[in-house]
């Protein structure tokens, strides 16, 4: 009998408006994990306080990097552990999709203005420190200022010396997040969107994915605010993203099919969604103005702010109630980068309290044991710094 005949069988007697598992909150995080879930033959309904784009998600605002070497200038090696493992699984999700969603694993290119040159070395030492040994090995080469121009035309002469990560990627993420809805409507997923959900619905198994929405029941989440801008700007021809290394203001600039761009940089601690200031908006616009003088002629399609759920060891975790709840959260800054590792671990998880294999903390410690992530796995009463 295979996984999903397994699954049918599980759950026969069960009334059928009861579904297996529900899924709150369907931003980049519970798309995934429905989707995966019901492609598994489970009976799955997923609520999400917005729309089906998936306007209210900090998913909707990201640029949707996948860059676990970059990364690793501030993220730990776990992080860019599973970057790395998840950057391989996109192609294959992505395949299995049944829209278009664009991804290019062209590299990261990173420059940085004469007077910033101090920063250079200090990337590279904490890159070598934070990422896997191989992932550094393999994927980090030093240019000099004629094959920065070489490897982007359009930078010109503009930077003495550069490196190039080539075997970083970046997706659309409002692609991800259109082609995922349409991916739930065809495994059947009962989707309830424009539905905020504080009281857990009624299923088997509630597998919260409310990114900060989780607060009230998680109150160690804490927003961290980040900021971008969308342009259009024909004839720049960036072909991969761009990170500018600055004491204060490191900026990205990722390109996108149709001569968009995603403008971003800032962090500020706080949960406030309001829209863009014009200070950032300025410093913003300002250093892409100073990597690339064409972005004086771009057209601003978008401003827009939103806040990466965040936990205090700026870890994801996957934490077990002990009952009929997980929670999956605190992607922080790396969602896109993380997500498939984290959600295929979720819905492990998921599937092995669906099948009794877990039921309580001495198979909750054998199914961690044997788990690819352990680190990512908590059982509630275990960890009550979370
Ligand atoms: C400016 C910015 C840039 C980013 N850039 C990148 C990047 O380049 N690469 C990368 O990997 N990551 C990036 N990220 C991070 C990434 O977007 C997040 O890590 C990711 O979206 C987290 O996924 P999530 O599903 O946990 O949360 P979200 O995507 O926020 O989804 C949570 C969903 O839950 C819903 N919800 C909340 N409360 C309720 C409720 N009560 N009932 C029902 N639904 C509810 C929300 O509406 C939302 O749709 C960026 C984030 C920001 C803000």
């Amino acid at each position: 009998m295979n996984t999903i005949e397994q699954a049918a069988r599980r759950f026969a007697h069960l009334p059928a408006h009861v579904p297996d598992f529900a899924v709150v909150g369907g931003g980049l995080c519970g798309r995934l994990v429905a989707w995966q879930l019901a492609g598994a033959g489970h009976r799955v309904a997923l609520y999400e306080r917005g729309d089906a784009m998936g306007t209210q998600s900090a998913a909707w605002v990201a640029a949707a990097m996948l860059a676990p070497l970059a990364e690793a200038s501030s993220a730990e090696l776990l992080i860019t552990g599973l970057g790395a493992a998840s950057l391989e699984r996109w192609p294959t999700l992505i395949a299995e999709l049944p829209a278009p969603v664009f991804f290019q694993r062209n590299g990261t290119l990173v420059v940085w203005h004469a007077g910033d040159r101090a920063e250079a070395p200090l990337f590279e030492r904490r890159l070598r420190a934070n990422a896997p040994a191989a992932l550094f090995d393999d994927g980090f080469v030093k240019l000099s200022g004629a094959q920065v121009t070489a490897a982007e035309a359009s930078l010109g002469t503009r930077f003495a010396q550069g490196f190039l990560l080539p075997h970083e990627g970046q997706l659309d993420n409002r692609q991800v997040l259109s082609a995922l809805a349409a991916g739930l409507a065809e495994r059947g997923v009962e989707t309830h969107w424009n539905t905020a959900v504080d009281n857990m619905p009624d299923a088997r198994f509630v597998i919260d994915c409310r990114g900060l929405g989780g607060k009230p029941a998680w109150p160690a989440l804490r927003g961290i605010r980040g900021e971008v801008a969308r342009v259009h700007a024909p004839g720049i021809g960036l072909t991969r993203p761009v990170r500018l290394l600055h004491p204060r203001y490191p900026l990205y600039i990722a390109p996108k099919q149709d001569d968009l761009y995603v403008i971003g940089a800032t962090e500020v601690e706080g949960e406030d969604m309001s829209p863009v200031t014009v200070r950032s908006a300025l410093e913003l616009l300002s250093a892409a103005f100073a990597v690339h003088p064409g972005f004086g002629e771009a057209r601003i399609l978008e401003l827009n702010a939103h806040c990466r759920p965040t936990l205090p060891d700026h870890r994801p975790a996957i934490v077990w109630d002990g009952a009929r709840t997980l929670r999956v959260n605190g992607l922080y800054r790396h969602g896109f980068m993380i997500a498939p590792e984290v959600a295929d671990t979720a819905c492990e998880l998921a599937r092995a309290l669906a099948a009794r294999s877990v039921s309580g903390p001495d198979s909750f410690d054998d199914f961690r044991h044997r788990a690819r992530w352990p680190e990512l796995l908590h059982c509630e009463h275990a960890v009550p710094v979370i």
